[in-house]
This record gives C-alpha cells, sequence and structure tokens, in this order.
C-alpha cells in the first residue's frame, strides 16, 4: 500500500526524479578513498553532506567509516571553502595523521567553484603537507553523475597521484570497480591462484569488512599500500573491470604514463568470469585446478537447475556495470530479461544492455527513477526484481520475490563478506535467486502441490 499512488500509465518526464535509483557522487568517492592504506577521505563542504556519506557507507558496511569535512558556514558558502580547506589539512595531518588524504568536492563547493589544485599547491606551499605525506582529489559535483561516477572520479584521482613514467616491469594493474570488499578480495583470490602479479586499487577488503579485535583502528589493515600505488605507473597493463567505475583511471595511465588497459565488463556470472580468467591467461596467468573446480562447479550448478529459471521473467535496477553483466549471466541460463533502469547517466547503457540481452525487445532506461521501474512492471509483472533494498516497497507492493545486490543494502548483511564475483560468487548469486524463487513457491504453492523436494 505504499506505493498505491503510482499509476499504471507512463508520462514521459524530464525535469522531475521520484525515488532516484542512486546516490551522491562523494559516496562513490569516499568509499574509493577508503580503498587506500592509511587514507582519511575529506570531504569539502557542509558537514551535512559529509554526515550524509559516512551515515550511507556506515550503514551498508556495518562498519565505522572515519571522514572529514571543511564543515562549510554561511561565510566559506559566500567568499569559498579555502580558509577552511587549509585549516583542515593542517589539522588533519596534525590530529590524525594519516598518510594520505583524499579530498573530494561536494555540490556546494562545486558551485562555488573552489579550485582544489590550487588550494593544495598552497597548502604544501606553507608547509602544511609533512614530508612523505599525500593529498590526492578528487571533483565530484552531484548534480550530474552518481554514486558510481564519484566513485570512478576518485580512482582517477588515485592514479593521478601516484603514478609516475618509470620503467615497465612484469606486473599487472587491477581496477575492480565499485563492488564489494568481500569482490576485491575474490578478485585478489583469482589472480593469486592464476600467478599474476597484480596491483589492485583500489581495495576495501580488510577495510569494510574487518574482524572484532575489541580495540578501535583508525586506519584499518587493508587498503591498497602506498608502495604499491607507486608501482602502478610500471605496470606492463591494466585491467579495467566496468568501464564506468574503472574506465576513467584505466585511460589516465594508459594515455600519460604508457599503461595499455583493457577495458571489461565485471566477472559476474560464468561469461564475464571466462574474460576476465582469459585477459588475465593473455597477460601470463595459468588456470589453477581450484579455479577449473569452481568453474566446474559453476556449469553443473547451472545445468541442474536450468529448469527453475527457464523463461522466467525478472527486472534489474541498479549500477550500470553490474547490470550489464546481470543482464548477461541472467540470459545466458534461460531467464527473460524485461525490465532494466539505472539511475546512473550514460547513453551508452541502453547499447550495451541490449546487447547482453541479445534484443532490442527490452525495456531499458538511464538517469532513471525507482517510479519508473515500478511502472514498468506494473505493465508487465516479473517473477523476480534484483536491486537494492529500496526495491524492497515495489517487492512488498507487487508481491514479487526479491534479490537483494548492489548499493545500498541496508536491511540485510552477507554482501561485505561473501562474494558474487568470479565462479564461487556466480554459485552463491544462484543460490541466492533460486531460494527467493523457491520459498516464494513454497509459500504460495496449494495444498496439493506443496512438495518436500524442489
Ligand atoms: S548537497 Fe550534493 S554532495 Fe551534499 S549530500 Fe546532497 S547531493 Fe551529496
Amino acid at each position: 500500500m505504499l506505493l498505491r499512488h503510482t499509476p499504471d500509465t507512463i508520462v514521459e518526464r524530464e525535469a522531475l526524479t521520484i525515488q532516484p535509483a542512486k546516490t551522491c557522487q562523494p559516496v562513490g568517492a569516499m568509499y574509493a578513498a577508503l580503498g587506500v592504506h592509511g587514507c582519511l577521505p575529506h570531504s569539502h563542504g557542509s558537514q551535512g553532506c559529509c554526515a550524509y556519506h559516512r551515515s550511507s557507507l556506515t550503514r551498508h558496511y556495518k562498519e565505522p567509516v572515519m571522514a572529514a569535512t571543511s564543515s562549510f558556514t554561511e561565510g566559506s558558502s559566500v567568499f569559498g571553502g579555502q580558509a577552511n580547506l587549509l585549516e583542515a589539512i593542517s589539522n588533519m595531518f596534525t590530529i590524525y595523521n594519516p598518510d594520505v588524504i583524499a579530498i573530494h568536492t561536494t555540490c556546494l563547493s562545486e558551485t562555488i567553484g573552489d579550485d582544489i589544485p590550487q588550494i593544495v599547491a598552497k597548502a604544501k606551499d606553507e608547509g602544511r603537507v609533512p614530508e612523505g605525506k599525500y593529498i590526492i582529489k578528487a571533483n565530484t559535483p552531484s548534480y550530474i553523475g552518481s554514486h558510481v561516477v564519484g566513485f570512478g572520479n576518485m580512482v582517477k584521482g588515485i592514479a593521478e597521484g601516484f603514478a609516475t613514467k618509470q620503467k615497465k616491469g612484469n606486473y599487472i594493474n587491477i581496477i575492480p570497480g565499485y563492488v564489494e570488499p568481500s569482490d576485491m578480495g575474490e578478485v585478489k583470490r583469482i589472480v593469486k591462484s592464476m600467478g599474476v602479479d597484480a596491483v589492485v586499487f583500489p581495495d576495501t577488503d580488510g577495510v569494510l569488512n574487518g574482524p572484532q579485535t575489541g580495540h578501535f583502528d583508525m586506519y584499518p589493515r587493508g587498503g591498497t599500500t602506498i608502495s604499491n600505488l607507486k608501482r602502478i605507473g610500471g605496470a606492463k597493463a591494466t585491467l579495467a573491470l566496468g568501464p564506468i567505475a574503472s574506465g576513467p583511471a584505466a585511460k589516465v595511465l594508459d594515455t600519460s604514463f604508457g599503461v595499455p588497459c583493457e577495458l571489461l565488463k565485471l566477472p559476474i556470472g560464468l561469461g564475464a568470469t571466462d574474460d576476465f580468467v582469459n585477459a588475465l591467461r593473455a597477460l601470463g596467468g595459468v588456470v589453477s585446478d581450484e579455479l577449473e573446480l569452481e568453474r566446474g562447479q559453476l556449469v553443473d550448478i547451472l545445468t541442474d537447475m536450468q529448469q527453475y529459471f527457464n523463461d522466467k521473467k525478472v527486472a534489474l535496477i541498479g549500477d550500470p556495470d553490474h547490470l550489464v553483466s546481470l543482464t548477461q549471466f541472467l540470459t545466458d541460463i534461460g531467464f527473460k530479461v524485461r525490465h532494466v533502469v539505472t539511475g546512473t547517466p550514460g547513453k551508452k547503457f541502453v547499447k550495451r544492455i541490449m546487447e547482453a540481452a541479445g534484443t532490442e525487445d527490452i525495456n531499458v532506461r538511464e538517469a532513471s527513477d525507482y517510479f519508473h521501474m515500478h511502472q514498468l512492471i506494473k505493465n508487465e509483472k516479473v517473477d523476480l526484481i534484483m536491486g537494492n533494498s529500496y526495491a524492497k516497497y515495489m517487492s512488498r507492493d507487487m508481491d514479487i520475490p526479491l534479490v537483494r545486490i548492489g548499493f545500498p543494502i541496508y536491511d540485510r548483511i552477507g554482501h561485505q563478506y561473501f562474494p558474487i564475483l568470479g565462479y564461487r560468487g556466480g554459485m552463491r548469486l544462484i543460490e541466492r535467486i533460486l531460494n527467493v524463487l523457491m520459498d516464494y513457491q513454497d509459500k504460495t504453492a496449494p495444498e496439493e502441490k506443496f512438495e518436500l523436494i524442489m
């Protein structure tokens, strides 16, 4: 009943978003910065912005998220935030002693037009940046893009901040995309099992899925180290997983530092993981017995359970890199992907989804919202919805099972610890999809069709 006012008739809108399918750029920028060891993210704007970014991440990861803010007041909103940022840089290095400060802008500081490179240069001139410490930066105006775009901008900031032109070594860079800490861990495990030396950045594994140790660590054990980040300009190649989140940094390394890049889909599902493994093979990796076993197990599950997926209609809402790989995976195993909506703008999205689905007979919309998705489902009902926690309202209203995936997930746990990337991740994803479909079947089946076995 919560969504009882959503009408069936779809009216085209341009100047109105209802229930956005995205969060703001600095949320993604803050998440990316946390993937650098010893880094303190800094939000150049008002305290309210920073509180929102931190709480979004804390509610999703169930971990404390440390970040600082320039604490804009009326004065800084009118005259600019240079004085606040200079003082903040001194305070942060003095009080919290980070190795790196990662500054991102907000709507307010972007609208004022604060020149972050100039302010950082001034801070260095004035001796506010101690020897051996670093400041990286990204412009993240939130009236364009989304959290995924903000993530990509900060990863680009990391590349620009640490890469140098150097002699090429026998190792590669991997940019894992805007994925869970567990997924970044899975990428590292696959790469290691194939014997490839890789710098994975950013890396929130061990930062936002750490253990309870009984004491508070301002800078947890995980994160890409500075010594590794200093190597990225000398890699022989970069694999960028997910072009929206990882493409900008990979392209900077390619054009400015001579590190050739390959843009791949996020390795979600069999085909996209095969592509990732093949790219690693081309760079000298060897498929391990362990990986071969996992692939075989995934194929076995897909074969055994195929009849439960075949021709089931599904609606997907979330972030573009995830949605492309999911569309391909679900189509490959027999689902009919009917509606795909992302809040992130990007004209290529529609084409990418149609290619992944192998058809133009699919409702796809970029820069759209939950309201639109709800209307699509009202016009053509589906058997399954996949999306973040906000999709639970549609799921309840339409009595359609939901698999939570993407960001944010506020009302469930597990995403931090159990990956959905790679062959093992594919198995977990299939298990989750199958479980919600079977639970729904058990709940709604008439007495005479209620079976003990599947
Ligand atoms: S004002 Fe802009 S940067 Fe701040 S929380 Fe809102 S959308 Fe994000």
